[in-house]
Parts: structure tokens; sequence; C-alpha cells
């Protein structure tokens, strides 16, 4: 296997944790008599641009599935969470009714409902059929498809170019982490900003957090790594934060 970022072929191991099956595929009552699918779930390191990844990982159709249960609202810590970043990003970057926010992975909505109460424009993108119909329940405008550069182009020839892009714990997600950045390049205006918030590698190593190991999660991400890749897709990083959320996040 060769890097997600780099095409260098990966050699060194990071961790390995054996065989599990897909994280929130819940079983029902007849599949408990059927044996389970697992797939091998091992880390890798990059020796070129030291990014952590998963190896052999399974294709996301078949771990996004439509029945997918998480669902960001249920957290009211994640809410509260979400609210103070839109009061934060409408005062540091004026946001106003002729902006437009954008959020990929908007999930339920629990994000663009406060800036939709703001009578600011926005829409979310959002693959997963049952969050995604929990969103358009709040009045949002929802893309349902996977976001990288081929939907970013789709949307700026609809005139849907974004003064901000949020992507709240999606990055480390993505399999095609060059295609997903340079999206993000392609779709917002000259002056937009981009803001992600991923779990940070460092509090991974320091806290032995290997619970936070799974196969959606594709990418572990540390702040040299990703300054690599958002620079090699045209992005440039002008402010970085450390959060509490997620045992510790950048
Ligand atoms: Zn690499």
């Amino acid at each position: 296997m060769n890097c997600r970022h780099c095409g260098q072929a990966l050699i060194s191991p990071f961790l390995d944790l054996g065989h599990a099956p897909p994280s929130n595929a819940y079983l029902t009552q007849d599949s408990l008599k059927k044996p389970e699918l697992t797939f091998p779930l091992r880390l890798l390191v990059c020796d070129a641009c030291h990014l952590v990844q998963t190896e052999d990982y399974a294709d996301s159709a078949d771990l996004f599935t439509e029945d997918y249960a998480y669902f960001s609202s249920f957290s009211t810590s994640w809410l509260e969470h979400a609210q103070a970043y839109v009061e934060q990003m409408v005062s540091r970057f004026n946001l106003t009714q002729q902006s437009c926010v954008v959020e990929i992975a908007a999930n339920d909505g629990y994000l663009l409902q406060y800036v939709n109460q703001k009578n600011i424009p926005c829409y979310g993108v959002e693959p997963t059929k049952s969050t995604a119909a929990a969103a358009k329940a709040k009045g949002l405008e929802i893309v349902e498809d996977f976001f990288g550069i081929e939907l970013a182009k789709k949307l700026v020839s609809q005139n849907k170019q974004a003064d901000l892009i949020a992507a709240n714990n999606v990055l480390a997600h993505v399999p095609f982490i060059n295609d997903f950045v340079s999206g993000f390049t392609a779709l917002l205006k000259p002056q937009g900003v981009a803001t992600f918030e991923f779990p940070h590698l460092l509090n991974m190593v320091q806290l032995n957090q290997f619970d936070t190991v799974y196969h959606e999660h594709f990418s572990y991400l540390s702040f040299t790594t990703v300054k690599t890749i958002f620079e090699y897709n045209g992005l440039s990083v002008f402010d970085v934060e450390e959060l509490p959320t997620h045992g510790g996040s950048l």
C-alpha cells in the first residue's frame, strides 16, 4: 500500500489491533446467528510525510451505510460547541446575509442550524441519507454526495462558492485526502476561509487513545502533516487552536 498523501510505499508499522468489524454497523437479532465480517485494523506511518493511516481500508461505501447511526445532535455538549463556533466565525470573518457558509459532513444540521438562525445563506454536503433527512427537516439545504474536487467544481458551476467552509471531524475520515482537500481550494472564494477540526495525533500517542482507531478513521493527523497536505493542495494555514473535543483536537 502507498501513502494516501504522497504516494510513498508504506513500510513502517505504527499500531496493530488485529481484526475488527466496521464501527457503527450495528447487528440485528438475526445477524447474531451469522458470522460477522471483520477487516484488518492496522496503522502504518509514512516515512516521507509522516501521515499515520489505516492499512487495507474497506471501501467507504461499505462503511457509510444508509442506516448510519451517528447523529451529532444527540450530544448537547457538541451542540454548544457548534453554536460557539458559529458565533466566533460570524464575528471574526464578518459574515453577513451576503455570505455563503458551507459545511462538509453536515450530518443532521447540528451546526448549520445556528448559521440559518442568523439568516446567513448556507448549505451542507452530507452523503448519509438518514442524517441528511434530519438536516432537511430543520429547513436546511443539503447536497447528498461525497465531497471532493469533482463535486466542488460542480458546486462552483452553480455559483455556490463559499466564504466559510466548516469541516468538523471529517478530514480523518476520507480515504482520498488530496482529492478532498483540493475540493476546498476549488470551492472557496479567493479570500474564503476553511476550518478543520480533527483529533490530534499527539494526544493519541501521549494518552494511549487506541480506542480512537477504527476503519472509518483513515488518517491520524499531526499539525506538521496537515500543514504539508494543505499547502500541497493550495490552502495556506494561518491559525491553529487546541480544543478539548474528542480527547484533544486541533
Ligand atoms: Zn506520505
